[in-house]
């Protein structure tokens, strides 16, 4: 189950959660005042296993993307 960064908009504090991909683009609260918080796109980091098992990872510059994939939202992150 892949994890994905928040950005609180009230407090700005990040947080993660780990979630099903298919909830990926569903909002959190925030821990502290439970604001709906955004996905923080820019930090967003895919782990493949393309490496002979060994977790490697690519941050992404923009939008989520990572090399093996076109948006922030594809099966490979998901393993
Ligand atoms: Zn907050």
């Amino acid at each position: 189950m892949p994890i994905y960064e928040y950005v609180c908009p009230k407090c700005d504090v990040t947080f993660e959660r780990l979630r099903p991909l298919s909830q990926a683009q569903q909002p959190a609260d925030c821990p502290k005042c439970h604001k709906i918080s955004r996905r923080k796109m820019s930090t967003f980091a895919c782990f493949t296993a393309s490496t002979g098992g060994v977790p490697k990872t690519i941050a992404g510059t923009s939008g989520g993307s990572c090399s093996s994939c076109s948006s922030g939202n594809c099966g490979t992150c998901a393993s």
